[in-house]
């Protein structure tokens, strides 16, 4: 990567905490390659795709800011445009029992031992059991996500979690003839069959579809085992150090 100078690296790399520079953890995680982003680019082109993965990190951006005030108790204006995804989100928290506590909502965390910062989602009461829950709004749970997860675990040793979640929040609408969902993140029309597929399945022909109401979900997954996630954080952080090793020199890193 190339930056402009010195500030502009720690700007777009890291946080100045206490007057130290730590890596963030979401920069260290590029460092990762995303074969299914290059098919994405191949199909849409370059510039379209960049289009589309901005407006779709706004969304996401608008459903995480939103969610979150509510988790600590605010009362937000909701954009119509989220509304199914917020309200089948605090429904689910409702229903399944789920205790957020608000001091750790967008809370900065910093690894001493292993040099690197971050901002975790939230800490969570699920079921008896206590551990880190982040929120994510893509269209499935990646498992790229349990290296950032794993990386805010050893971080928060001290508060003596027992596991992590992802729990992802998302809308779309079904169609009544075929069951295939239309899901319009990032300002791009995508239909899906459904899932798992039924026997027989035929989709609608395009353009014949008949989609209902968008509706929102949620899923909630744990991961409880995250040592060799973490080791595999540590090693994208090697690499990422070391493709820096320029910039990090400059700033006596
Ligand atoms: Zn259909």
């Amino acid at each position: 990567m190339r930056y402009e100078n010195v500030e502009k690296f720690k700007e777009d790399c890291g946080y100045m905490i206490d007057g130290t520079w730590y890596p963030r953890v979401t920069k260290i995680m590029e460092i990762k390659a995303k074969p299914q982003l290059y098919k994405f680019y191949a199909e849409v082109g370059f510039e379209e795709g960049e289009e589309i993965k901005a407006k779709s990190a706004s969304e996401g951006t608008l459903i995480h800011e939103a969610f979150e005030a509510i988790l600590i108790g605010q009362n937000p204006p909701i954009d119509a445009s989220i509304a199914p995804a917020i309200n089948a989100a605090v429904e689910f928290i409702k229903t399944n029992k789920i205790y957020v506590d608000p001091a750790f909502v967008e809370r900065r965390v910093v690894n001493y031992e292993h040099r690197y910062a971050g901002t975790i989602d939230t800490l969570a009461l699920i079921g008896g059991k206590f551990g880190i829950l982040d929120i994510k709004t893509s269209l499935s749970i990646y498992r790229d996500y349990n290296l950032q997860t794993a990386a805010y675990m050893d971080t928060l040793r001290a508060q003596n979690l027992q596991t992590r979640w992802i729990m992802r929040i998302d809308q779309s609408a079904t169609c009544t003839k075929c069951g295939s969902t239309l899901r319009g993140k990032g300002g791009r029309d995508k239909i899906r069959d459904p899932y798992p597929r039924p026997m027989g399945y035929q989709r609608c022909k395009e353009g014949t579809h008949d989609f209902g109401p968008v509706t929102g979900h949620v899923e909630l997954k744990e991961f409880p085992y995250w040592k060799d996630d973490f080791a595999a954080f540590l090693g994208a952080k090697k690499l990422w150090e070391w493709e820096n090793d320029y910039w990090l020199r400059k700033i006596s890193y």
